[in-house]
C-alpha cells in the first residue's frame, strides 16, 4: 500500500509555527553533535540553522515490497531537484539517503503546469488521456480521465485520502473514489491536515504542499524565500514521520516523494530544462539504496503506487512501475517521451 504523511510537533519552531525537530531520540548518527536536550535552540528567524532530520534509519534488514501496506505519495510544489539540498531539506535528503532517488533522470510531461502535471502523476496517462488540459479549476471539464490509483484503491475497499493546497486540484480525482479530501492553505496548515489523517489510518494518501511554487512566482525560484517554504515543507514532512512512527505505521508504509515542475526565474512554463526535470524519491519496503538513472516520467508515480498496493496495473496506462526502485529487474523502460502533447 502508498501512504503520503504529514505532521507537526508540539514546540515552536524557527519559522513562527508549529513545527519542531526532532527529539534527540530521534536525531541519527550523521548529527550526533545535535545537543541531546529536546528544547529548541532560541535563534532569530533569520539565523541559517539547519533542523536536525526527524527519520531514523532503519536498522533492521530491509523487508521485501511485499511488507507494503499502504503508500503515501507527496508533492512539493514547484520543488527542483537542486533545491533539496540546498535548501536544505533534512528529512527529505534521510529518505533519499536511505531510499532510491532520482535528481536528474525523472521529468513531467511536456506543458508542465500543476493541474495537467499532477493528473498524469496520479493517473499514469498523458495529458491528451486524462482530459485535465488547463491549469485552471473548470470543473465542466470533468475529473481526469481513465482508471487511477485512487478509482482502483477504492474499489479494491482501501481508504483513499487527498490533501491539496490548490482547489483545482478536486479535478484530479472523483468524489466518490476520494473518501477524504480536505483543501489546507499553508505548509503548516497541510501537515496539521495529514497528521490527523494518519491518526485516522489510511492506505492511499496524497499529500499537496504548495509554498515552492507560490513564492517561486513570487520571488523567483532558488530564491531565499523558496528556499525557506520548502524547508517549512521539510518540517512537515518530519512531522508525517513521526506521526506515522507514532501510530505504528511507519515501517510498513511506502513514500514516494516528487513535484509536479521545477521552474526558474518567475516562472516554469517550459522554457528550460530545469521546468522539466523533477525529483523523484522512494522510500519504504523493500525499496533498495540507489539512485535512478533510468529514464522516467511523471506517469511512473502513480502507476508505482498501484504496484506496490498490488493492484492491477491497466494496459493503457502510460507509465511504467520504477522496479528499479524495489531491486527487481526493469521489465519496460521508457523509450522517450511517451505522449503526444
Ligand atoms: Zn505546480
Amino acid at each position: 500500500m502508498a501512504v503520503l504523511v504529514a505532521g507537526c510537533g508540539s514546540a515552536p519552531n524557527l519559522w513562527g509555527d508549529s513545527f519542531a525537530p526532532a527529539p534527540a531520540s530521534n536525531v541519527i548518527d550523521t548529527v550526533a553533535e545535535t545537543p541531546s536536550s529536546t528544547s529548541m535552540p532560541t535563534m532569530p528567524p533569520t539565523a541559517t540553522f539547519t533542523p536536525a532530520p526527524t527519520f531514523t534509519p532503519t536498522l533492521t534488514p530491509t523487508p521485501s515490497r511485499a511488507n507494503i501496506e499502504r503508500v503515501l505519495i507527496i508533492s512539493y510544489d514547484g520543488m527542483r531537484p537542486d533545491a533539496i539540498e540546498l535548501a536544505p531539506m533534512p528529512n527529505l535528503m534521510e529518505l533519499a539517503k536511505n531510499g532510491a532517488y532520482s535528481y536528474t533522470s525523472a521529468r513531467t510531461i511536456d506543458y508542465p503546469a500543476t493541474s495537467p502535471s499532477h493528473a498524469s502523476m496520479l493517473s499514469g496517462l498523458c495529458m491528451e488521456d486524462h482530459g485535465v488540459i488547463y491549469n485552471r479549476y473548470f470543473m465542466y471539464m470533468g475529473y481526469s480521465k481513465g482508471v487511477d490509483v485512487f478509482d482502483l484503491a477504492h474499489e479494491a475497499g482501501m481508504k483513499t485520502v487527498m490533501i491539496v493546497s490548490k482547489d483545482k486540484l478536486r479535478q484530479l480525482a472523483e468524489p466518490e473514489t476520494t473518501d477524504v479530501f480536505e483543501i489546507a492553505y499553508g505548509e503548516p496548515a497541510v501537515t496539521r491536515a495529514a497528521v490527523a489523517q494518519i491518526d485516522e489510518g489510511f492506505d492511499l494518501m496524497f499529500i499537496h504542499f504548495a509554498g515552492g511554487d507560490n513564492r517561486g512566482h513570487k520571488y523567483g525560484w532558488m530564491s531565499g524565500e523558496y528556499m525557506k517554504v520548502l524547508r517549512e515543507g521539510d518540517e512537515g514532512l518530519g512531522a508525517i514521520i513521526v506521526a506515522l512512527k507514532e501510530n505504528g505505521l511507519f515501517d510498513t508504509t511506502l513514500f514516494i516523494v516528487t513535484a509536479d515542475h521545477g521552474g526558474h526565474d518567475k516562472n516554469h512554463i517550459g522554457l528550460v530544462i530545469e521546468d522539466y526535470r523533477i525529483p523523484w524519491i522512494a522510500y519504504g519496503p523493500g525499496v533498495v539504496q540507489k539512485e535512478l538513472t533510468l529514464p522516467m516520467y511523471t506517469m511512473d508515480t502513480g502507476v508505482t503506487a498501484a504496484y506496490a498496493l498490488n493492484l492491477p496495473l491497466q494496459p493503457d496506462w502510460d507509465g511504467i512501475p520504477v522496479y528499479e526502485a524495489f531491486g527487481e529487474l526493469q521489465l519496460r523502460v521508457h523509450d522517450g517521451y511517451p505522449c503526444k502533447t
